[in-house]
């Protein structure tokens, strides 16, 4: 039953039309993210990113195409790939009236996590996260860089094989964002895929690969320093304001 592959996500022909939209939100998206890569999936607002997540992740079904993840198809085995895969998604995916502990307890059980696994964990990503006075306090009563903690404490709490980063850390002020960047290359190290999106352009650099969406096409893909030279610019974010004002085509 299980399937090797090197790939930690494969999509192809990936189409999504809304009921409700009359355009594609995402059309025709070909994706092959690495086991232990850190990807980067930026755009404009719109351009297609939280729709290709939710695909991936089997929260919502494709119109067209195909998804693998860790060599399973989504989304027939997104329940049994859902042990292995965590999402911290745009919206804060937090009980406001339950304390962190009691969120983090939630998504535990969720994923199917031992009891006896839980303590350890936890307390090492309070550590990580910064979070160790706030272990009793009600989620409404964090900060919001806090809520988008504890959200990233549920996505991590079972170990996951693959992260995918909605936006995650949006509000989180810039030192705890660099260190939270040595853990996600810490995470790297042991063999953890990360998928990001951000509209944080220096974050994007940190990534092994970008992809450019634009108009739920995939139009540009590399490592930073490829589109770069490609590009001809010097920045990520030169290339991202060329690519919303439309005058990059790839390949
Ligand atoms: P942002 O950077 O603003 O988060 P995004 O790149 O994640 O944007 P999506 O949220 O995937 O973009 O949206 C892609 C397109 O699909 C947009 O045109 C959006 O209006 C549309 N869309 C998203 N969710 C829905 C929905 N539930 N029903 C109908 N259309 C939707």
């Amino acid at each position: 039953m299980a399937v090797e592959s090197e790939y930690a996500i494969e999509t192809q022909n990936l189409v999504k039309i809304y009921k409700t939209g009359k355009v594609k939100a995402v059309d025709g998206l070909n994706l092959k993210i690495k086991k232990g890569e850190i990807y980067a999936l930026i755009g404009a607002n719109g351009s297609g990113k939280t729709t290709s997540l939710n695909m991936i992740t089997g929260a919502l079904f494709p119109t067209e195409g195909e998804i693998k993840v860790l060599g399973y198809d989504i989304p027939s085995n997104r329940r049994m790939i859902s042990n292995y895969v965590g999402v911290a998604p745009q919206d804060y995916s937090i009980f406001f009236d339950l304390s962190l502990e009691e969120n983090v307890r939630f998504f535990s059980r969720l994923y199917g996590m031992k009891k006896a696994e839980f303590e350890p964990r936890f307390l090492e990503l309070l550590k990580i996260l910064r979070l160790e006075e706030k272990r009793k306090a009600l989620a409404k009563n964090l900060s919001g860089g806090m809520k988008r903690r504890t959200s990233i404490a549920c996505a991590l709490i079972h170990s996951p094989k693959i992260v995918f980063f909605d936006e995650a850390t949006v509000g989180v002020d810039p030192v705890l964002r660099t260190f939270f960047w040595e853990y996600f290359h810490d995470l790297k190290k042991t063999g953890v895929t990360l998928v990001i999106t951000s509209h944080v352009m220096d974050e994007a650099e940190r990534a092994d690969r970008i992809g450019l969406m634009r108009a739920g096409k995939l139009i540009a893909e590399g490592t930073p320093e490829e589109l770069k030279q490609k590009h001809k610019a010097s920045t990520i974010e030169e290339i991202f304001i060329k690519l919303s004002e439309g005058e990059i085509i790839d390949e």
